[in-house]
């Protein structure tokens, strides 16, 4: 990451992500620390960071960029992401996540908050870029150079804000038996002291700190989740709560053990809080079944791109109440426009505790529609491949919003480039299981062809 020759973007969907001591330097962090510390027009920036074991290395060294360049930090602790935005949004501050979200364990990020608690849109991040490649960043004077704060009370005003968004008497009426997964990850804490608080009972699985994610994958995918769904299923427990690695997301199990996909989820959540004209943002790659409740409830439903903050961002634009991403990424609104997983785990059982019905029960509402996922490797550009599935699609209809999403009488493949790793991502998706692998093996080998094709040439 030099500054010389082209000017790549630091910042992708999510942040900058690296390997601490490889492509991701103190240095480098230091720099992007005086680089966001010059862009923020606040004296005070809010930081926090996940259980990474490079975390308080990634932390200080940003942190000191900031204060170099005359701002105070607030350190808020090892806490959930959305807890970091929280205290951004009810405090009006700026602020920096040290994460990588759900990344293998080597990995570290920087995420930079804008001050009313959503991701930075692209063109603010470009703008610390700038600052960063032209190193006109603003130090200031010794006397002014910022300071070290530290702030206890994060994690207790996050979970305040989360409670008021559910009946917190209906759910301590029920007393439910939950067994969460914190996946040694930023929600470690946090997690088990939403339930508790909500008069759960309480079983934490992996609820200690530990940056080598010894217990399991931090992606919450059902392979990773295998201890957790042992634990409910010889258990009697109503609900099993995983999250990613800085619980941004949520995902569940049912009481007999059954994996619950994101998507059924989302579509769950965005059937109980809707009503007649209100609108409801998903990226175009969550299923046909949030389409059929809006259509149900009367909902508009609007299309983005893949990423979350650019549902964020839509939602505010269009004044959306709820919104999110088939992967467990659920933004509600009314409590803050960012993905949040104790908000998400929170709306799971005030339904639970409203409709008196168990998570077996309520999903059994939701259109049955499958997403299959899978990944490529990309061998050959991008425009390359587009142009000869566009041919082999023939007269089927295309949208090329973002990547292609090629549409059937039974469903849909949507295929993308992935922005940050040299992959295609393809997704079939269809009222059976069965035929949304179909669809994704089908596009699955047409690319490998021709890729094999193109390099044979
Ligand atoms: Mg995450």
């Amino acid at each position: 990451m030099t500054a010389q020759g082209k000017r790549p973007p630091l910042f992708g969907t999510n942040g900058i992500r690296g390997i601490p001591n490889e492509d991701l330097t103190v240095e480098f962090s230091m720099k992007i620390g005086a680089a966001a510390g010059t862009y923020f027009s606040q004296d005070t920036v809010a930081m926090g960071r996940d259980t990474r074991s490079t975390g308080p290395m990634i932390f200080n060294a940003v942190s000191s960029g900031i204060m170099a360049a005359g701002k105070n930090v607030l350190d808020l602790g090892v806490l959930p992401t959305p807890a970091v935005q929280y205290y951004c949004k009810t405090h009006a501050v700026p602020g920096v996540v040290i994460t990588a979200s759900h990344n293998p364990p080597q990995f570290n990020g920087i995420k930079c908050i804008a001050s009313d608690g959503t991701e930075l849109s692209r063109s603010e991040e470009e703008k610390i870029e700038d600052i960063y490649y032209e190193s006109s960043f603003r130090y200031s004077g010794w006397g002014n150079a910022g300071n070290l704060i530290r702030v206890n009370d994060a994690i207790d005003i996050y979970l305040d804000g989360v409670m008021k968004h559910v009946d917190k008497d209906a759910i301590r009426a029920y007393g439910f038996r939950v067994a969460v997964d914190a996946g040694n990850g930023a929600s470690y804490f946090s997690a088990p002291e939403l339930l508790r608080r909500l008069g759960c009972t309480v079983v934490s699985l992996n609820a200690y700190p530990d940056g080598h994610f010894t217990s399991r994958n931090s992606e919450p995918k059902p392979e990773n989740l295998m201890d957790l769904i042992n634990v409910v299923r010889n258990g009697k427990f109503s609900l099993g709560i995983a999250h990613d690695g800085d619980a941004d997301r949520a995902v569940f199990v049912d009481e007999k053990g059954n994996f619950i996909d994101g998507d059924t989820i989302l579509s769950l959540i965005v059937s109980s809080v809707t009503k007649p004209g209100d609108r409801v943002v998903t990226p175009i790659s969550s299923s046909d079944a949030i389409d059929e409740i809006c259509r149900k409830n009367g909902a508009e439903l609007i299309r983005t791109r893949v990423g979350a903050p650019i549902v964020s961002r839509t939602m505010i634009e269009m004044g959306a109440r709820i919104g999110g991403e088939e992967n467990g990424g659920i933004i509600y609104g009314p409590h803050q426009y960012c993905r949040d997983g104790a908000m998400t785990a929170g709306l799971v059982l005030n339904l639970m505790a409203s409709r008196g019905e168990r998570i077996s029960e309520l999903i059994k509402d939701v259109p049955e529609f499958h997403i299959h996922k899978l990944s490529v490797e990309r061998k050959v550009p991008w425009e390359q491949i587009s142009e000869f599935v566009r041919q082999y699609a023939g007269k089927a209809r295309i949208e090329t919003s973002d990547g292609l999403k090629i549409f059937f009488e039974d469903g849909w493949v949507l295929m993308r480039p992935s922005g940050t790793e040299p992959i295609i991502r393809i997704y079939g998706q269809s009222r059976t299981a069965k035929r949304a692998a179909e669809l994704a093996e089908e596009y699955r080998s047409l690319v490998e062809g021709i890729q094999d094709g193109a390099s044979a040439l």
